[in-house]
């Protein structure tokens, strides 16, 4: 007697890069002839070389992050191609780590920690290694988004007396957190710490530049775990060496890696993370499977999990 089974029909080839390292261009370029689908990383740029490359079968990017500045969405758009996204599922980690990398920054840790391990620390000393607290102090956030309301709500229990925020529009669930609307420059001159929260887009693009840190208070601290391209990274050299701001913690840089020789990296008042702002195992767990969802969906037509509208 024969047994009849039931074999998994065979759906969809698949073309896997198998490293943490990212996928070379010229990889990419051939690997996504003809394709389908395609789930790529915020280090691949997605422009219309690739597209080209894919062809028109393409109908569907899925993006393993929730910023999409990587992603030609103009010539994504033209060609009716679905887009992806991992949004909220990295938004707690995200708000998380930028808490952490606040605190560190206006309390010296990483100056500290190295100050143990190289015999600096002699004595207790009334102002060695003094900082800046948040107890009091006046807050702005530029782009009260997902991620920046969490930052928000996050920092508001520690003392927080003002907190400012900027951005296209004003926000109703601002009033959770006590957010006033106000212009950037008042956010800028007003402002203790100052966190960048918002996307990357033409409008934001450089938009901490020079004449941004000189409006900034001398004894202020700026965090970025948005992108780096927000960020005129000579102009915030400047001001973090000539004594113009406090310090700085970024998270993002242009480009990344930051070179190991760069400028930024000789100044103890600057706190640089690789890009670590959604690095928990359980986040990057939950925006695999969500990544890979919006995928399957984008191939077979049917409603994504998240699909960016543009
Ligand atoms: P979101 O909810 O879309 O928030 C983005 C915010 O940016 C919006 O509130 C938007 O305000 C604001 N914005 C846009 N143009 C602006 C402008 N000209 N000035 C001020 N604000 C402006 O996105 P999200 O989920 O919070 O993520 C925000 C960004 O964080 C992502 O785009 C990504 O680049 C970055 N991110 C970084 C990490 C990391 O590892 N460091 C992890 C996740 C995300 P309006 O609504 O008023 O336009």
């Amino acid at each position: 007697m024969s047994r009849k089974r039931n074999r998994p029909k065979k759906k969809c080839k698949v073309s896997v890069w198998d490293s943490d390292e990212p996928v070379p261009r010229a990889e990419l370029l051939k690997g996504v002839e003809g394709a389908h689908g395609l789930l790529c990383l915020l280090s691949d740029k997605i422009d219309s070389e690739v597209l080209d490359a894919a062809g028109p079968n393409l109908k569907v990017i899925s993006t393993l992050s929730v910023g999409f500045d990587h992603l030609a969405l103009d010539e994504i758009k033209k060609r009716g191609i679905r887009v992806g996204y991992t949004p909220d599922v990295l938004t707690d980690a995200t708000a998380e780590l930028t808490v952490s990398l606040l605190l560190a920054t206006a309390r010296r840790l990483p100056e500290g920690i190295e100050e143990v391990k190289n015999g600096g620390w002699s004595t207790w000393k009334p102002l060695w290694l003094c900082g800046y607290g948040l107890s009091g102090s006046t807050v702005g956030v530029i782009g009260l988004g997902r991620i920046g309301m969490a930052i928000a709500r996050r920092l508001k229990p520690f003392g927080v007396k003002r907190l400012l925020y900027s951005g296209r529009t004003a926000k109703p669930h601002a009033a959770e957190v006590g957010g006033e609307f106000t212009p950037l420059d008042t956010l800028v001159s007003e402002s203790d710490f100052i966190v960048v929260s918002c996307s990357l887009t033409p409008e934001t693009q450089g938009l901490c530049d020079k004449a941004f840190f000189s409006k900034m208070k001398k004894t202020a601290i700026f965090i970025n775990t948005s992108r780096g391209g927000v960020v005129n990274q000579e102009a915030l050299y400047q001001a973090l060496a000539s004594g113009q701001i406090a310090a700085a913690g970024l998270d993002v840089t242009s480009p990344e890696p930051l070179p190991t020789d760069h400028p930024l990296l000789t100044l103890k008042n600057c706190v640089v993370l690789p890009h670590i702002g959604s690095a928990t195992y359980a986040t990057r767990g939950v925006m695999a499977e969500l990544s890979a969802r919006n995928l399957l969906a984008g191939l077979q037509g049917t409603d994504m999990p998240s699909e960016l509208i543009f």
